[in-house]
C-alpha cells in the first residue's frame, strides 16, 4: 500500500519556515502538498544576519544565484569573525573560515609556530592565516579552485538582512507551489490513540491537516512543546547570556568582511555590517546587568548613527529533548538555540533540512528514522554547545562578575577533555558531527590564552625548518592579500551592489 507523505504542514514563516519551504518544495517534485502557515502578528525574530560556510551549499543546491542573493538581501561577504576583549582586555583574535598556514609537515603548523613564537621568531597565529591578512585590509574574493594556490586556503560566507533573505526563499517556494496561509494558530489536535497531530486550527476557523508537520515557530515551539511536551534542557549554566538588544545604524567606511564580536563586562556585542546598514545587538547575562545598563553600552559602542531604538529579545540557551517528536520535527528556534556568537543557527536550519531529507519518511514514521535524526541533532547541538562555552571558560578576564562566574562554571566533561588535550600537548581531536573543524578549536584555544605547555613531541623527531617556512608564508599571504579587490569594490564590480538592483 502507498504510505507516502501527502501533506507537510509548516508552522512558521521566520527564516527557519521559509528555508524549510524552499528546501522541501525543491526536493519533494510530486505527490506532495506543502502548507506554510504564518501569523504577520506573531512576527519573526529576524536577526540572523551572520552566517558560516556551509549556507554556500545550501543556496547552490536551490540553484539560487549568488550575485541575485547578495543583491536581494543586501548582503556582503564574512571571512570570519573578529573577537575583540575576549581573552583579555586590550586583545583580539580572529576566528578565520579556513587554515591557518597550510600543512607542510606531519606535525601541524601550530606546533612550528608556537616554537618559534617562544623563541621570538614568530609573531602572533592570526599572521600565518590569509583570511585574516585579506580581512583585516578589508579585502575581498572569493577563493583560488586551485589547491596550489595559497588563495585556496580559505572560504567565506555572508552577512544579510534576514527579513529579505525570507523574502526571497518565499519568492522562490511560492513558485514551487508551496501554499502560504496568513494566521495565527490557536488549537492543534491530536489523535486520541497515537498522539499524532492531525491537524491545526488557526483564528479565523481555518484548520489544516497534515500527515507531516515541521515546526517552524520559533523560542514557543508550538507543535513540538506547546502539543506534544516534549520537554528542554536548560543550559543557562553553561551559557549565561540569555537576553539581547539588537539595533541597526548607519554604515560607515569600515565595510570590513567580518563579523566583530566585543566583549563588554557582562556579555558581548555583535557588529555585522551589510550594504545598506551595521547590525549590532548586545547579548548580556540579564543577572549580571540590568536592562537599561545593557542599552546604554550597545548604544555607546555603535560606529553610527542609530536608525531605530533597540529590539529586545529574551531566550534559553538548550535543546528540546527530541527534535523530531512522534510526527512533528522541530527546525529552527523551535528546536533549542544556543546564542549567536559563532552564528552557528541558520546553519542548524540547513541541517536539519538535509537529515530531514536524508531520513524522510512515509506515513508508518518508523522510530528508527526519528531516532537517528535525534541522535545526530543531539551530538550536533552539543558539539557546538561545547565550542562556544569555550570562549567563555578560558578567558583571562576576571573583572567583572560575568566573567567571573565563567572561569569557576563547571563546563561539560567533553569540553573538560578537550582543554586539557589542548593545553597538555596542543591535541585536537576531531569528533563525531563537530561543526568546527580544526583551525576553529585552533583559533580560539590560543585566541583565548590556553597556550600548550608542550609542543608534540613528534616535533622533536622531525627536520623541517618550521620558522623559515612560516617567514615564507607570512610574506606570501600578504602580498596575495594585497593584490585582492577591495570588498566594496569587488561587490560593484561583480554586480551584486544593491543600488544596481
Ligand atoms: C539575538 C539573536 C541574534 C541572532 N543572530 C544570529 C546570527 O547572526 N546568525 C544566525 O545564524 N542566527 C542568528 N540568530 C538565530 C536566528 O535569528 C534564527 O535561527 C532564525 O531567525 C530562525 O528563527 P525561526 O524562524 O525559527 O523563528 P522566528 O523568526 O521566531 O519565526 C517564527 C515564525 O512562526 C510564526 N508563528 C509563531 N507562532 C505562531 C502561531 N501561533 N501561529 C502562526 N504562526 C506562528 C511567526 O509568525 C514566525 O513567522 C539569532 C537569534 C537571536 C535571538
Amino acid at each position: 500500500m502507498d504510505r507516502h507523505i501527502r501533506n507537510i504542514v509548516i508552522a512558521g514563516g521566520g527564516s527557519a519556515g521559509w528555508m524549510v519551504a524552499a528546501a522541501l518544495s525543491n526536493a519533494l517534485q510530486a505527490n506532495c502538498t506543502i502548507t506554510l502557515i504564518e501569523s504577520e502578528e506573531i512576527g519573526t525574530v529576524g536577526v540572523g544576519e551572520a552566517t558560516i560556510p556551509p549556507i554556500l551549499r545550501f543556496n547552490q543546491t536551490l540553484g539560487i544565484d549568488e550575485a541575485e542573493f547578495v543583491r536581494a538581501t543586501q548582503g556582503s561577504f564574512k571571512l570570519g569573525i573578529q573577537f575583540v576583549n575576549w581573552g583579555k582586555l586590550g586583545h583580539s583574535y580572529f576566528h578565520p573560515f579556513g587554515s591557518f598556514g597550510r600543512n607542510f609537515d606531519m606535525v601541524g603548523v601550530h606546533d612550528y609556530w608556537q616554537a618559534a613564537y617562544e623563541a621570538g621568531q614568530a609573531t602572533g597565529l592570526d599572521d600565518y592565516c590569509m583570511a585574516w591578512s585579506a580581512a583585516k585590509r578589508n579585502k575581498f574574493a572569493p577563493p583560488s579552485q586551485d589547491p596550489r594556490h595559497v588563495l585556496s586556503t580559505y572560504d567565506y560566507a555572508y552577512h544579510f538582512d534576514a527579513g529579505l533573505y525570507a523574502a526571497l526563499l518565499r519568492r522562490y517556494a511560492e513558485a514551487k507551489g508551496v501554499q502560504r496561509q496568513e494566521g495565527k494558530i490557536i488549537d492543534v489536535a491530536l489523535n486520541a490513540e497515537s498522539g499524532f497531530v492531525e491537524s491545526v486550527t488557526l483564528n479565523d476557523g481555518r484548520s489544516f491537516k497534515g500527515d507531516l508537520f515541521i515546526d517552524c515557530s520559533g523560542f514557543r515551539g508550538m507543535l513540538i512543546e506547546g502539543a506534544l511536551k516534549t520537554g528542554y534542557q536548560d543550559w543557562t549554566h553553561w551559557l549565561p547570556c540569555d537576553r539581547a538588544l539588537a539595533v541597526p545604524c548607519a554604515s560607515t567606511a569600515d565595510f570590513t568582511p567580518y563579523t566583530r564580536s566585543t566583549a563588554h563586562t557582562a556579555g558581548w556585542q555583535w557588529r555585522i555590517p551589510l550594504q545598506h546598514r551595521t547590525g549590532n545587538g548586545h547579548v548580556y547575562a540579564s543577572p549580571f546587568i540590568s536592562d537599561e545598563e545593557a542599552a546604554a553600552v550597545l548604544m555607546d559602542n555603535l560606529d553610527g548613527e542609530a536608525l531605530a531604538d533597540p529590539r529586545p529579545l529574551r531566550f534559553t540557551t538548550g535543546r528540546r529533548n527530541l527534535f523530531w517528536n512522534r510526527n512533528v520535527v522541530a527546525i529552527g528556534l523551535s528546536s533549542g538555540f544556543m546564542e549567536p556568537l559563532e552564528s552557528t543557527s541558520l546553519y542548524l536550519i540547513q541541517s536539519g533540512i538535509a537529515k530531514l531529507l536524508t531520513l524522510f519518511p512515509d506515513r508508518d514514521f518508523d522510530p528508527v528514522l526519528s531516532d537517528e535524526f535525534n541522535r545526530q541533532t543531539r551530538i550536533e547541538f552539543e558539539r557546538i554547545r561545547d565550542f562556544i562555552v569555550l570562549h567563555y571558560k578560558l578567558t583571562e578576564r576576571d573583572d567583572s562578575p560575568l566573567w567571573r562566574y565563567c572561569a569557576n562554571m563547571d563546563i561539560p566533561d567533553s569540553l573538560s577533555e578537550a582543554i586539557h588535550l589542548f593545553r597538555r600537548y596542543g591535541k585536537i581531536v576531531p569528533r563525531e558531527l563537530d561543526l568546527f573543524g580544526h583551525p576553529s578549536w585552533l583559533a580560539v584555544h590560543i585566541g583565548q590564552m590556553n597556550f600548550p605547555e608542550r609542543i608534540d613531541p613528534l616535533a622533536k623527531h622531525r627536520t623541517a625548518d618550521g620558522t623559515a617556512w612560516l617567514a615564507k608564508f607570512r610574506s606570501v599571504i600578504e602580498s596575495a592579500a594585497e593584490s585582492l579587490p577591495g570588498h566594496q569594490d569587488f561587490i560593484t564590480r561583480a554586480g551584486m551592489s544593491s543600488a544596481r538592483g
